[in-house]
């Protein structure tokens, strides 16, 4: 697979639709999506569940520095150098936590704060920045920032503060969807039909909590993979298929009413009733 050049900019994020137009993403682990045997599990599963962070920075040392450790923490990781690209990759997609360069080419780390808030995108932002003067950190902090690291800085204490700033921020998203008698428990990460616990995976839970989110919109194949696994798979991949089949087998068939729909040549939705 080639380098995905920054985030997706240009892809519409959460939507019906397919997504020919998209470009190949990066994955460190390129090459794991090849169909495999149904025996073994296809992906690791990644232990964030698909956690999706975007670093705005234009300092390629740091940003493969943060790439690497996000990574090997299990969060997927979309990368854009320049203000514009990011702000742009930050309104089009849903990301759990955007962590800011203040010092950019075009325009500057507050320019792309202030607009995000202003369009109303209440992510959690963390800015990171080499200025360490005292009124810096006072502005980041009043036009929304969730806190505040100066480089340099050392990757234990970023990591520590990207899980606070999730924790707090945990209570921003719903907590319990429900899609007709399906409990989905998103911070103690169980499910329920009908009052009895369906033993996912993390995989298949990650991927419930997407189409939970989502209910009622059909998600496409290339979007599932992309936000489980930070990954489009290759052309006759059948790992979304796969993941959702065994998905289905727990979640619908010890049940009459079907909740897990397949829509033909778009990819799959979650609804109660037709
Ligand atoms: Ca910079």
């Amino acid at each position: 697979m080639e380098q995905k050049p920054g985030c997706r900019a240009s892809a519409v994020c959460v939507v019906v639709g397919v997504r020919d137009s998209l470009v190949q993403t990066a994955h460190d682990g390129a090459g794991a999506l090849l169909p495999a045997p149904v025996a073994r599990p296809i992906l690791p599963d990644k232990g964030i569940g698909g956690m999706r962070i975007l670093v705005v920075e234009d300092e390629k040392k740091t940003t493969s520095y943060l790439r690497k450790g996000l990574t090997e923490h299990g969060f997927a990781v979309d990368v854009a150098a320049e203000g514009s690209q990011g702000l742009s990759c930050a309104l089009a997609d849903a990301y759990e936590l955007l962590i800011l360069d203040v010092m950019l080419p075009g325009r500057d780390g507050w320019f792309v704060l202030r607009e995000l808030r202003r369009a109303g995108k209440d992510m959690p932002v963390l800015i990171l920045t080499a200025r360490d003067a005292i009124h810096d950190r006072v502005k980041g902090l009043e036009l929304g920032a969730d806190d505040y690291l100066v480089k340099p800085f050392a990757f234990s204490e970023l990591l520590a503060r990207v899980r606070s700033i999730l924790r707090r921020s945990a209570g921003r998203t719903p907590e319990q969807i429900r899609v007709g008698d399906l409990e989905i428990d998103v911070l103690r990460r169980q499910a329920t039909r009908a009052g009895k616990p369906l033993n996912l995976t993390p995989t298949e839970f990650t991927i419930l909590v997407l189409l939970g989110k989502h209910r009622g919109e059909v998600l496409a194949r290339s979007l599932i993979a992309e936000h489980v696994w930070n990954v489009q798979p290759d052309a006759g991949s059948n790992v979304v298929d796969v993941h959702v089949r065994r998905l289905r087998s727990k979640v619908d068939d010890p049940f009459l009413q079907k909740l897990v729909y397949t829509v033909r040549g778009a990819g799959y939705v979650l609804r109660a009733g037709d």
